[in-house]
């Protein structure tokens, strides 16, 4: 089964968009699988967005996702890493749509609300950075059924 770890980063956190977000990825149907408050130290941020070292931002962007709590989480099931991408929305929130949440919530790249995987791979790596295995709950709900085929 997919996972995908997700991010509210600072920013969503101290706009108080942590309750409508998380409201978004319940109301699809999404299994949230774990979820904890947490600050990332730069040790942490530098391992995560690895992919990005060198590049121009990776700097200020350590330093964004550093400045404050965040919430992360990990969301499970089938095809979860395109459909949470897909409500995420584009990187640059001047390209995102509307009705995404960076399309509704946010105005600039470097303060862009949320991070999400970009690949099953990406998921299952990302969440075992975040995540032992005994903080996810991965078991069926009752609900299943009326929400998967
Ligand atoms: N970012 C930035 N400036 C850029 C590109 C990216 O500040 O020109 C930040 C932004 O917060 C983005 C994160 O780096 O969410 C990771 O970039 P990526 O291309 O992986 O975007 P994402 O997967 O988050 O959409
Ligand atoms: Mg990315």
């Amino acid at each position: 089964m997919e996972q995908s770890l997700i991010i509210l980063k600072p920013d969503a956190v101290q706009r108080g968009l942590v309750g409508p977000i998380i409201s978004r990825l319940e109301q699809r149907g999404l299994k949230i699988a774990g979820m904890k408050l947490m600050r990332i130290d730069e040790s942490l941020a530098r391992r995560h967005y690895g992919v990005h070292e060198g590049k121009p931002f990776f700097a200020s962007l350590v330093e964004y996702i550093t400045s404050g709590p965040v919430i992360t989480m990990v969301v499970s099931g089938k095809d979860v890493v395109s459909t949470v991408r897909t409500m995420v929305g584009a990187t640059n929130p001047t390209q995102a749509v509307p009705g995404t949440i960076r399309g509704d919530f946010a105005l600039e790249i470097g303060r862009n609300l949320i991070h999400a995987s970009d690949s099953p791979e990406n998921g299952k790596q990302e969440v075992s950075l975040f995540f032992s295995d005994k903080e996810l709950v991965l078991g069926e709900r009752s609900l299943d059924s009326w929400i998967y085929e």
